[in-house]
Formats: C-alpha cells, structure tokens, sequence
C-alpha cells in the first residue's frame, strides 16, 4: 500500500510539474510565460526612459571618441535617452616625443605658433564663449562628466552642486576624476581623485586591510598609472544594486588601472577593485557615493577605444548611471560565462546603431 501511495504521490507530482510546464509552454490557452514577458515589455516600453546629459569639451583623453560610445552604451540597454552638452573647447597644445626628429621638431614648431596663435584667439573670446554655456542640469535624472578641463563658471558650478544636493545623479568617468583640484564641493563628490597636484592635503588613500578600507594619510601624490592591460576586477560591494547578480571576479579589458587616487572619501563605499602592479595594493575602481541627497557612481575606468569594448565596463557603466539616476538598477547581470575571469569579455560597440 505504502509503495503504492508513494507511486501516486510521486505520479501527482510529476503530472503537477508536468502541468507547470505546458503552461509555461502555452500548451493550454493562454501562454503564460509569452504573457508575463509580454506585460514586462509593455511596462519597461512605457516607463519613461531615464534622461541622461553627457559633459564633454576638454579632456586630456579623446573625448570626440568615447563620448559617442558612451552614449550608444546607454542607449542599448534601452533604458536611457542621452544628450550631449559640450564646453567650450580650448585648443590643444601640441605634444612633441621625446624620441623627436630634426625634421618632426622643425614640424613641431610650426604647430606651436598655429596654437599660440588659436590660445590666443580663445582667450580674447573666453568670457563670450563660456557665457554660451549653459546645461539645465534639473532637466535630467543624471549627468555623466566625460570633462577634465577648465574650471567651469560659478553660476554653473553652483547649479552643478545644488543639482546633485537635491538629488541628481552624477556619473564620473575616468579622467573626470582628474578635474577641478580646487573645487570642495566637487571632490566630495567623487571621493577620490587624482593628478592635478593632488596630495595628502586632498585626503588619505584608501587602503584594503583586513576585509576593511581604511584611510591611509600617509603623505604623496595622488593618482599614477602605469601600461595598460587587462586586469581582473574584484567585486568589494556584492550587495549593492549595481553589483547585484555579477561575477565576483571578472577580467576587465586593456585598460589603464589607476592607483594611489586620494581625497575626502566620504560616504563613499568601494563597489570594486583591482590588484596594481605598481603599488602592490587593491585599488578602488568603481564607487558609490552620496553627496546630499544625491548619487554619484564612480567609474575610474575607460581610458580608451579598447577599455570601452569590455562587456564589464558596459554593464557597469549602464548599471552605475540608472542606480545613480533612480537608486535601483533594473537591468539584468549577464551570465557569470558571458563576463569572465580568465579572459576579457569583449562586447564591440560603434558609435552608431
Ligand atoms: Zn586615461
């Protein structure tokens, strides 16, 4: 009898599952799962999508580049909609190598006295150029800086800081962590920072001992970086919405890995780190800060071209802006084989569609 009851109990339950199935499959009528998917659709299709202003206009970097590909980063999660809003830009003085021959220093001259002269243009034209400038940052959930240049005017500054105060989200991206040395405000909000003569008057390093960051005041500069290559990220925040469901390690595309950054480093937590071969040390990567009631993510990440087709670098930028913007990030993690550890997953990105 016992064998018996057990034979139907097991029947029933398979017949249960069995019906589980079918229905998810749309056997019976409706189809379910088709169904589900169908309203999550509709829903995501009809939520506003999250607006985003990118700041570009003077970097040390290639910001004509990268600011196109961050934007089609965004938008093929589907999630954003982007504009563009860029400063002035000043001209840039020629570099000459070191290795520099007769001829290309002979070049090099030439250079200079066409920038001098474009240096000199831009500054009888300053003041009229940068009153021409003026972002609504209220108009947007979020704004990602992709600027490392001149301080920008007051008026705009102070906009900036009531803007993130109040609320807005804010998005540092590699060499915006390099910006405005001189600006309290702004380096609270990012954390940490470097370059730009920055030292232990700027803030402590901070320093993974134990399971713990700690702030280290040991005196120095603050920001280095050494050859590029791949290196393998490690997830320090595995809880926080933007690292929710991914890897616990993955390899990071050719990159440059900043290290030694310094600054207030308030309310600031450490989502992710990196080994550096230079200074021996964890270095944080990818951070999550709140300034007011604002949200700013960190990304110290994407010097160039090859940095920004790693599928990590993507997922966390998207993530680390719509958390910035909203608090909550909505888009799934890829599978732990789609972003591994042993070797960088690429995800080739054009700046057009
Ligand atoms: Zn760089």
């Amino acid at each position: 009898m016992l064998s018996q009851h057990q034979s139907i109990s097991t029947s029933r339950s398979i017949m249960s599952r069995l019906t589980r199935l079918l229905i998810c499959f749309g056997i019976f009528g409706m189809p379910l799962a088709h169904a589900q998917t169908s309203a999550r659709v509709a829903q995501s299709a009809a939520a506003a999508p999250i607006r985003v202003l990118i700041i570009d206009g003077q970097n040390n970097h290639l910001w004509r580049v990268t600011t196109p590909l961050l934007r089609r980063i965004l938008e093929q999660t589907g999630r954003f909609q982007v504009d563009i809003s860029t400063t002035p830009t000043a001209p840039v003085r020629p570099a000459l190598s070191k290795t520099a021959t007769a001829e290309e220093k002979a070049a090099h001259e030439a250079k200079l006295k066409d920038y001098e002269g474009a240096l000199a243009e831009y500054q009888a034209r300053h003041e009229k150029l940068w009153s021409t400038w003026r972002p609504v940052f209220s108009n947007y959930a979020v704004v990602l800086s992709n600027y490392n240049g001149e301080s920008w005017p007051e008026p705009i500054r102070a906009a900036f800081v009531k803007f993130v105060r109040n609320g807005g989200g804010f998005v540092s991206y590699h060499a915006a962590d390099n910006a405005f040395p001189e600006w309290p405000e702004y380096n609270e909000m990012i954390g940490l920072g470097g370059w730009g003569n920055r030292t232990e008057k700027d803030g402590p390093y901070l320093r993974l001992r134990n399971g713990n960051w700690t702030r280290d005041m040991t005196p120095g500069r603050g920001g280095a970086h050494g050859p590029q290559h791949e290196f393998l990220i490690e997830a320090q925040a595995p809880d926080h919405p933007v690292m929710r469901g991914l890897p616990a390690t993955w390899m990071h595309a050719q990159d440059e890995l900043y290290d030694s950054l310094r600054g207030p480093a308030r309310n600031l937590l450490v989502l992710a780190s990196a080994k550096s071969p230079r200074t021996q040390e964890e270095e944080p990567l990818l951070m999550a800060i709140s300034y007011g009631k604002g949200r700013i993510f960190h990304t110290a990440l994407g010097h160039g071209m090859e940095a920004l087709q790693g599928l990590g670098f993507q997922v966390t930028l998207a993530r680390g802006t719509e958390w910035a913007a909203t608090g909550k990030v909505t888009q799934p993690a890829p599978s732990p084989s789609a972003l591994a550890a042993n070797r960088a997953s690429l995800h080739p990105v054009t700046a057009s569609p």
